[in-house]
């Protein structure tokens, strides 16, 4: 008999160990394949792609297997004249890929390829009168995107850019009488519906954040994470037996991290990023756990 976790059946020859080597030469060779459907059709998001894929590869120790020069290239031709970063060449520029290029520039420690104080114009353009953000232009309203700004510019250094009380205020006009916080002031709260593995990371880092990590059964959650693994290709899926995607493969992995795994680096709950990348920075010290 396997482990019945709500949903999901965790079939009792599901991995049990974590296969790094694997995971690696997924990530390696995803990169690689540019004229592969699923890459085409992952256009949209690129620049979150090359995040999960770098940041992964460097929390595993493997970031010198990625080409540094071609992504940096990229990441500048990305760069609008308003000074926000788009998914790819050719599209709209959002606050959610210049959060994602400003880190994997961070990883790279190459920040000034991009013209910073056009990005810090960009984000500080965004937000609104209430101190909430518009993710673009076309001004759609989340908490997710107050997160991309406040992210971005804490890795730039340049937090006083913006009027963070206001920032704050929005941001605690969305908590509701359960103790959760939704996207906008009224809408539901949201951590996520387990079971899947990119929500182990965002309840998990949640509670890392407030100290509570204890609250879980990490035995448990390691034993579902790994059980996400496939043996064959590499990467992680959302849940076992699904299909592997670069998202789910960093999700997993900073999972495991969180939860104390020795082989791979030290991931930050906030920013899903390495710590020893964020310890080079001049962050703010709360934002180093
Ligand atoms: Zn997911």
């Amino acid at each position: 008999m396997g482990t019945q976790v709500k949903d999901v059946f965790i079939s009792p020859d599901a991995p049990k160990t974590l296969l790094l080597d694997k995971h690696a030469d997924y990530i390696a060779a995803y990169g690689c394949k540019k004229d592969d459907y699923e890459y085409t059709l992952s256009e949209y998001l690129r620049m979150s792609g090359i995040y999960w894929g770098l940041t992964v590869m460097d929390l595993m120790s493997q970031l010198p297997r990625m080409n540094r020069q071609e992504i940096v290239d990229f990441i500048k031709s990305c760069q609008h004249e308003c000074g926000g970063v788009s998914a790819s060449v050719g599209h709209d520029p959002h606050l959610l890929y210049t959060l994602s290029a400003v880190q994997i520039l961070c990883l790279y420690d190459s920040v000034d390829a991009l013209d910073v104080d056009k990005v810090v114009e960009y984000v500080k353009g965004l937000q609104q009168d209430d101190g909430s953000f518009a993710g673009d232009k076309w001004g759609e309203i989340d908490t997710r995107f107050s997160f991309c700004a406040v992210a971005t510019l804490a890795l730039l250094c340049k937090m006083d850019a913006i009027n963070i009380d206001k920032a704050v205020e929005f941001v605690l006009s969305c908590m509701n009488f359960d103790g959760g916080f939704g996207c906008r002031p009224g809408s539901e709260s949201h951590a996520g519906q387990l079971p899947d593995v990119c929500y182990s990371w965002w309840v998990l880092a949640s509670l890392r954040i407030i100290g509570k990590i204890h609250w879980i059964d990490k035995d448990k959650l390691r034993s579902f994470i790994l059980a996400c693994q496939d043996e064959e290709t590499g990467g992680f899926a959302d849940r076992p037996g699904d299909m592997v995607d670069p998202f789910h493969t960093l999700f997993g992995i900073a999972g495991l991290s969180l939860l104390g795994d020795e082989q791979i680096k030290a991931v930050n709950p906030v920013l899903c990023m390495p710590e020893v990348v964020l310890q080079k920075l001049c962050l703010q010290p709360e934002l180093l756990s």
